[in-house]
């Protein structure tokens, strides 16, 4: 009879484990994938117009709003509208959006790179905006984390290896060894936008990944590179890898670093891209 009973109970919790994944994301529960899981390769892009507008970065650019340590960029144009990472803080963060005319409620996903606080701070003040959303995070963040976010309404994806987010709208999936760190990839007409939140991988290895994954040319890399304190001899061998990568435009920002944006700027001369706060790149810049 006992025996009967804790096979009931074990049955029972293989059930109940079995339906927790199978629900939607929409209803509160996370879904896994496996490492298996990869973008479908040979679609063909069908995002024509995309918007990228910085909201939270270090580096000013535009009169008015207002700079801190950390990245976050709002992106429109694909099938849904996405944020990817926070900033360091949510007051920073829904100014810069509401100077910049952005409707906190007209986003859908919430892409996070990484733990780190100045990419995930702003996100618990986004969330009493909007909780409306996917957030997509890296596998390996906190289940305190987590649970903070599920508790305040949010729906959660956890990220292992590389998946289609939405449409044209993908992940490389948590790469690296110690910070485990994705980058967002969108698949546009004239080529692959990659976006980084602060590149611990090592940038060139996000770079490299995103070919080999997507099978297509890279349009415009942007977002944080991770070259403050690397000396100028590295970052030289950085840029020449981007060119054998044939990266067309790039856009450093975030903990890029003086040394290595003047660096890229003098390289790569009308396909640098200057990004800092407030800067909005259309497809009209990728030409
Ligand atoms: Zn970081
Ligand atoms: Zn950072």
């Amino acid at each position: 009879m006992c025996l009967l009973r804790a096979i009931q109970i074990s049955v029972l919790t293989a059930v109940l484990a079995i339906a927790a994944y199978d629900l939607p994301a929409s209803q509160g529960q996370y879904r896994e994938y496996s490492m298996n899981e990869k973008p479908d390769a040979t679609k063909t892009a069908e995002v024509n117009d995309i918007t990228i507008k910085v909201v939270y970065d270090n580096n000013p650019y535009m009169d008015g709003l207002q700079t801190a340590w950390g990245f976050s960029a709002f992106i429109t144009g694909p099938e849904k509208t996405v944020l990817f990472d926070t900033g360091a803080d949510s007051p920073r963060l829904l100014s810069n959006m509401e100077k910049l005319a952005i409707d906190v409620n007209s986003i859908d996903i919430v892409v996070l790179s990484h733990i780190h606080g100045d990419h995930t701070g702003g996100l618990d003040g986004f969330l009493e905006k909007n909780f409306k959303v996917v957030v997509y995070l890296p596998k390996s963040f906190p289940e305190k984390f987590k649970q903070n976010m599920q508790a305040r309404g949010a729906s959660i994806v956890e990220v292992q290896g590389p998946l289609q987010i939405c449409g044209d709208v993908h992940t490389t999936g948590q790469l690296g060894t110690s910070i485990l760190e994705q980058s967002l990839i969108v698949r546009t007409k004239l080529g692959l936008i990659v976006i980084t939140g602060c590149a611990h991988p090592g940038i060139v290895k996000i770079v490299n990944t995103v070919k080999d994954l997507m099978k297509d040319d890279i349009l415009l890399v942007m977002g944080g590179f991770h070259l403050n304190s690397v000396p100028k001899s590295e970052i030289e061998k950085i840029i020449s890898a981007f060119k054998k990568a044939q990266v067309k435009y790039v856009g450093p920002c975030h903990c890029t670093g003086d040394e290595a944006r003047d660096l890229f700027e003098k390289q790569y001369g009308k396909y640098y891209i200057n990004v800092g706060v407030g800067r909005a790149i259309t497809s009209a810049d990728l030409q």
